[in-house]
């Protein structure tokens, strides 16, 4: 059997590239579909998940954006989260030390390193034929999953 994997790479550069502007154009076509205000502290909040492709806390935001010199106070960014997190627009994970939101929002699986506590998104694609026997033990028709994996990176 064998298992086909992509991870999304963080980008190297800061800033945007030019497909994450893209993508973030897609988050505000969906909060507008969704009927959702995109006021200027919510796109800050999507511009800052878009670029930066990770796993952050409210703290995190809120620090990186006052640090770009983007006014915002923390109630905003957390109220922000919260909404886009609630819409389906963002990934909220609840994590023992809190809430970390990311910029996908479609079903991934987890990677979290157990000596820096990063998490990485991958898309791992498991064998048709181990998705057929979970199908045929559970009597379930599978129809989407994500897996939560955990390691160090080997020396
Ligand atoms: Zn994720």
């Amino acid at each position: 059997m064998s298992v086909s994997l992509t991870t999304t790479a963080v980008p190297v550069s800061s800033g945007a590239t030019p497909a994450a502007e893209g993508a973030v154009a897609q988050a505000f076509r969906r909060c507008r579909d969704l009927g959702m205000r995109l006021s200027r502290q919510r796109r800050m909040v999507l511009e800052l998940l878009w670029s930066d492709r990770r796993h952050l806390s409210a703290r995190d935001i809120f620090e990186r954006l006052n640090a770009q010199g983007r006014n915002i106070g923390h109630t905003s960014v957390y109220q922000n989260l919260e909404a886009l997190q609630s819409a389906g627009v963002i990934e909220c994970l609840d994590r023992a030390s809190g809430r970390l939101y990311g910029y996908r929002s479609d079903p991934h699986s987890h990677l979290t390193c157990l000596q820096s506590g990063e998490i990485e998104d991958l898309d791992v694609v498991l064998p048709e034929e181990l998705v057929q026997q979970i199908e045929d033990i559970t009597g379930y028709s599978i129809e989407s999953y994500t897996l939560q994996l955990y390691g160090r990176r080997r020396a």
